[in-house]
């Protein structure tokens, strides 16, 4: 038995001396330590012995395979060491190659004008509100003075995705509708909100089927006239154009109020003497407005003989093209990164 192991012994300092890869050491264990390895054998015949002997042969197997395994364990770490030393010499970094180039990006126009938009009004004590894109014809029509089979619908065609209820927003008017439903005709109300909206439009430079609105409401007691609509608007106009821009009301017709303006800015490229942007008449029609409409007050909770209000709605590519002089309402959608380039532009502060 002691021959034996020290034959193993011996055996196993000539092998690991010609150990060289990891396939080699994994040969030297299954050879040693493995199920049919040389240790194992040494205790295979175990039933030959007497009790005292088992006892003696099992300590002996048992020491020489922890030894046998500790010299193992150094070669392999030993063999482990040098394939990641080589490894690390050989991939080394060049720190002389170029590095990789990173773009800088800058916020999209879009966003600046509805957060620009968003401070003016903050500023005047306006809460922004968020509502759902996947509306209900009740929000997005109905409660808005539009009852269905109301001609202003075809304007307003969208896309519908549960029979005539559901239907993707046409405007964000609808959160107007829920946020006075959710004061229940008690509490003043200040909020704008912005959002995507859709319709059922042909994309051209001026139409998308995906645009974004920019709402505002002002509901307060029977003192509110339109002609806080006219300075709010006014106030709105100086900060997001220019303190020496005017602004004027022209006549207009919507469902949801009455009576209804269509709101002008003076051209901010021309000061009023005429161009291109303006199409010579020094004005450019920036949003709708107008007092709300009795009926809408009345179905959204508040009590038109109380309350008065105003709304208004801005179209965001619309401001963002007549501010950053982009031609083309498509250039804020596609994904040609190279033309919605031009418009990143920074803020000169
Ligand atoms: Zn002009």
């Amino acid at each position: 038995m002691k021959e034996k192991v020290e034959q193993i012994k011996t055996s196993i300092e000539e092998d690991i001396k010609n150990v060289k890869t990891l396939q080699d050491i994994v040969d030297i264990k299954a050879k040693y330590i493995g199920k049919q390895g040389l240790i194992t054998e040494l205790t295979k015949n175990m039933k030959d012995y007497s009790i005292e002997e088992r006892k003696e042969v099992g300590k002996i197997a048992n020491s020489i395979k922890d030894e046998v395994t500790e010299i193992i364990a150094a070669k392999e770490k030993e063999i482990n060491d040098a394939i990641l030393n080589e490894k690390l010499s050989s991939e080394k970094i060049d720190v002389t190659l170029p590095g990789l180039e990173i773009k800088e990006g800058a916020p999209s126009i879009l966003e600046k004008v509805i957060e620009d938009f968003e401070d003016v009004f903050m500023s005047m004590g306006y809460d922004v509100v968020d509502g759902p894109e996947v509306e209900e014809d009740r929000f997005n029509f109905e409660l808005l003075n539009i009852p269905k089979g109301h001609a202003a619908r075809d304007a307003q065609d969208t896309f519908y995705l549960k029979d005539d209820e559901i239907l993707l927003r046409s405007q964000t008017s609808g959160v107007q509708a829920r946020v006075m439903l959710q004061h229940e005709g008690k509490d003043p109300i200040r909020m704008i909100c912005p959002g995507k909206t859709y319709r059922r439009d042909d994309d051209d430079a001026t139409h998308s089927h995906q645009f974004m609105q920019i709402e505002g409401l002002l509901v307060d007691t029977e003192d509110i006239s339109l002609c806080d609509l006219k300075g709010t608007f006014e106030e709105a106009a100086k900060k997001l154009f220019g303190n020496d821009t005017t602004t004027r009301f022209r006549p207009s017709y919507y469902q949801f109020t009455e009576p209804s303006v269509e709101m002008d800015i003076s051209c901010f490229n021309c000061k009023g003497s005429g161009c291109h942007i303006c199409k010579q008449t020094g004005w450019i029609t920036v949003g709708g407005a107008g007092m709300v409409h009795p009926n809408v007050l009345n179905m959204c909770g508040y009590d038109a003989n109380k309350w008065h209000g105003f709304a208004f709605g801005f179209g965001a590519e619309r401001l963002a093209m007549l501010k950053y002089g982009v031609n083309d309402l498509r250039a804020f959608y596609n994904t040609d990164l190279r033309e919605i380039k031009n418009f990143d532009r920074r803020e000169e502060n």
